[in-house]
C-alpha cells in the first residue's frame, strides 16, 4: 500500500484557518492558531515570526519547510548535533536536514523550556493512550494546514515543540510536565531562507503537557519584516 504522508486521517478547522489562499501573511497582522488546530504561513528570508503563548499553558508544535522545495526542512536531529545541546536558546541557529541555517532564535521571553526530543502527536498516539475515537492531533494539523495553502506535507518531520516542558534527568529519564511559561510569553525566530512555517496548537488533553487542566487553547503569531 502506498503511504501518502500528506493525507490526514481526520479533519478539523485547520482546513479553514489559512492566513490566505497561498499562505502569504499581511505583515504585522496578528493571526490565531485556533485551539487543537494548525496554521501554515510563508516567510521570506530575513522576515521574522513572533509566536505568542496567549494563556501561557499551551504547547505549539513548530515546523519549517524550505520554499519552494519542501524536501528540505527544519530538523531537530541536525539542530541538536549542530548546537551540541537539546535546548535551543536565544542566538542559536536552527538547521535543516541538509545542515543549512533555517531560523535564528532572536527573542524569547519564556524561561526557554522548549523540547527538541519528542515526536508530534498523531492519532496512533491517542489510541495507545486509550482514546477510542479519532482525536485531533498535531500530525494531521500539519497536513491540513499545508493543504489549506495548496501545499502537501512531503513527510512528517519531528517538530520544535515550543514551551513543551520535557525535563531530562541525568539517567536519561524524561517526563511530560505542564508548561512553565506565562501568559503572553513569545518567541521570535528570524528566517534565513524563504520557508513555510507551520504551527499546531497541540490538542493533547490526555496528559498535563498543555497545563494541569488538560485544556488545549489557542496561540497567536505575526510575521514581521
Ligand atoms: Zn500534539
Amino acid at each position: 500500500m502506498f503511504f501518502d504522508a500528506s493525507k490526514p486521517e481526520g479533519n478539523n478547522d485547520s482546513l479553514t484557518s489559512a492566513v490566505s489562499k497561498n499562505g502569504t501573511p499581511k505583515i504585522g497582522q496578528m493571526y490565531l492558531v485556533p485551539a487543537r488546530c494548525g496554521v501554515a504561513v510563508k516567510l521570506s528570508a530575513r522576515q521574522s515570526i513572533r509566536i505568542e503563548n496567549t494563556h501561557g499553558t499551551q504547547v505549539c508544535d513548530f515546523w519549517a519547510f524550505r520554499d519552494p522545495d519542501m524536501q528540505e526542512f527544519l530538523s531537530m536531529a541536525h539542530t541538536r548535533t549542530s548546537l551540541e545541546s537539546i535546548f535551543p536558546k536565544i542566538g542559536d541557529i536552527l538547521v535543516s536536514n541538509t545542515r543549512q541555517p533555517m531560523l535564528e532564535i532572536v527573542e524569547d521571553t519564556s524561561p526557554g523550556e522548549h523540547d527538541t526530543l519528542m515526536s508530534c502527536c498523531d492519532n496512533n498516539r491517542y489510541k495507545i493512550l486509550g482514546c477510542k475515537a479519532y482525536h485531533d492531533n498535531c500530525t494531521d494539523n500539519l497536513r491540513m494546514a499545508l493543504l489549506a495553502i495548496q501545499r502537501k506535507a512531503p513527510s512528517i518531520p519531528d517538530p520544535f515543540n515550543l514551551w513543551m516542558n520535557i525535563p531530562v534527568k541525568s539517567d536519561g529519564q524524561t517526563s511530560f510536565e505542564p508548561t512553565i511559561s506565562k501568559n503572553g510569553d513569545w518567541i521570535k525566530m528570524k528566517a534565513n531562507c524563504d520557508l513555510i512555517a507551520v504551527m499546531s496548537a497541540c490538542p493533547q488533553d490526555m496528559n498535563p503537557i498543555n497545563g494541569v487542566g488538560c485544556s488545549p487553547t489557542e496561540v497567536s503569531f505575526s510575521v514581521e519584516n
